[in-house]
């Protein structure tokens, strides 16, 4: 057998650290190239220090449920860095905050939170959650294209449920997974949100923030930083990448392979091999921005909830608050608190230029009019604003159909995968796992056949 296959990762968010991580596995010597400084290594999984607070850049939320996710961080010697999370879960109303534990289904159940909906659309929204249960799979929702005609306002509006079930259960959960509006997004996203979040089994985190994993993974990879790919083409056995640095000469790779890791709409500006629907579905990508931020105080709130939500009834931009001392003390320093406030996607899209003092006004004087996390203004020691673009999928009706269509065209054979929970899924660290893995797995398959790659040991 002559030298290792080579395998070239367009990518350091987790989709391509976890797709060269298994293609290392099976034996190829992989390079992911990124263009971001080291700092950032993760992408949207990236975890960074600010004046002693470990801010996480985008994601924050692991579940139990993430399977692809879990597994991953034991392949990787990383299980030792977990810390349970806890699973108290809030929800503003009427200017208090109802408190659910999330950890098992008889706490949902027995909780409160639940229970305050009307029996009957409670009843409802379950019975459809069991039927789309089977067609929900982390890297590939396609399957949910049986059950994808209508926004979640138009099916409230089919199945009777009431306005405040719309606006205080379904809201929440389509503006948690995505920043978007129950108009605009399909019914099928907050079953999901359902899925992952509420019968999920509960969070856990690390000290370090979610960078735990990527940072993991990097140091156990080979790793190009501010490697900005430039083209990548298939020529005959072989793919050409070409990528450049600052200061430094056109660099040309040659690889037997390639994973494609970046958010689906940069898909068709680097790869060209591609037919005009492949492209088009990949350019409509329904991403929303995020202006987010993170406060760091001198104390911990007097809030328990590790997550509160907010419906637009109580605040039409403020949505999501991640309080990340409360899902675990290690998280933080001794004795201080870091909260993250999310704002609703068409709120960011508006405000994007808007000065980082502006911003952080507009928060304050959300929770201000909320009456809910007095904290923030008076014992804010540091505040961090991430703009983040491209930030979350939001499925409209119809896209699963779309997303059918694209993955039954797209050859796994092919010596160029696409990785990303965006291409196929939904916006979630577990999805980008499972995608990167697929992609891994298309290509050792590959290479195995053609023989590049030695067959898998028994
Ligand atoms: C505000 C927010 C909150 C979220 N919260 C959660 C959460 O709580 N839990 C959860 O599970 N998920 C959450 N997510 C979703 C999760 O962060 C993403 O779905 C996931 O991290 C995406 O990983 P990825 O590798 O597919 O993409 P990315 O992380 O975007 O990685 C793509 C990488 O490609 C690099 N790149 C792009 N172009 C090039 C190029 N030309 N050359 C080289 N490199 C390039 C980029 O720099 C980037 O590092 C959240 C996302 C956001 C924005």
């Amino acid at each position: 057998m002559s030298a290792k296959p080579r395998v070239v990762v367009v990518g350091g968010g987790i989709a391509g650290l976890s797709a060269a991580f298994r293609l290392q596995q099976a034996g190829c010597e992989t390079v992911v190239l990124e263009s971001g400084p080291p700092e950032l290594v993760g992408g949207r999984m990236a975890t960074v220090d600010v004046r002693g607070f470990a801010v996480n850049r985008a994601a924050t939320i692991l579940i139990h449920s993430y399977r692809e996710l879990i597994r991953l961080i034991a392949a990787a010697g990383l299980a030792g860095e977990v810390v349970p999370g806890n699973d108290l879960f809030g929800l503003v109303r009427g200017g208090r905050v109802d408190r659910v534990r999330l950890g098992s289904r008889r706490q949902l159940a027995t909780g409160g939170l639940l229970t305050s909906f009307p029996l009957g659309d409670i009843a409802k929204l379950l019975r459809d959650y069991r039927r789309v249960r089977p067609l929900l799979t982390p890297h590939d929702m396609s399957p949910m294209a049986a059950a994808d005609f209508e926004s979640v306002h138009q099916y409230a509006t089919r199945r009777g449920l009431r306005p405040e079930t719309l606006e205080y259960l379904l809201d929440p959960l389509v503006s948690g997974l995505c920043l978007g509006e129950p108009e605009e997004v399909s019914a099928a996203m907050p079953f999901v949100f359902l899925d992952v979040i509420l019968f999920g089994g509960g969070f856990f985190t690390s000290k370090e923030g979610v960078g735990f994993l990527p940072k993991g993974l990097a140091r156990q990879l080979t790793v190009e930083h501010h490697a900005q790919v430039t083209s990548v083409e298939e020529r005959g056995e072989e793919v050409a990448v070409s990528w450049h640095r600052p200061g430094e000469a056109e660099h040309l790779e040659t690889a037997a392979a390639c994973v494609l890791a970046v958010p689906p709409p940069q898909v068709p500006q680097l790869y060209g091999q591609l037919t005009a629907e492949q492209r088009e579905f990949l350019d409509d990508a329904p991403y929303a921005r995020s202006i987010h931020v993170a406060f760091g105080l001198d104390r911990p709130t007097a809030e328990r909830a590790m997550l509160v939500q907010a419906s637009r009834v109580e605040h039409p931009d403020l949505c999501a608050f991640v309080l990340e001392h409360n899902f675990s003390p290690q998280r933080v320093p001794e004795g201080t608190g870091l909260v993250m406030t999310h704002l609703r996607g068409a709120w960011s899209d508006r405000n994007w230029e808007l000065g980082d003092d502006k911003v952080v006004d507009h928060v304050l004087a959300g929770v201000r009019r909320m009456g809910i996390l007095p904290e923030l203004e008076r014992h804010t020691t540091m505040t961090h604003i991430w703009r983040v673009s491209p930030c979350l999928i939001g499925r409209r009706p119809g896209d699963y159909r779309a997303i059918a269509r694209f993955a039954a065209g797209f050859d796994p054979r092919g010596r160029v995968q696409l990785a990303g929970g965006d291409i196929l899924g939904h916006s979630t660290t577990n999805s980008s796992v499972a995608s990167g893995e697929r992609a891994a797995r298309n290509l050792v398959a590959r290479l195995r056949t053609e023989g590049t790659l030695t067959p898998e040991r028994r």
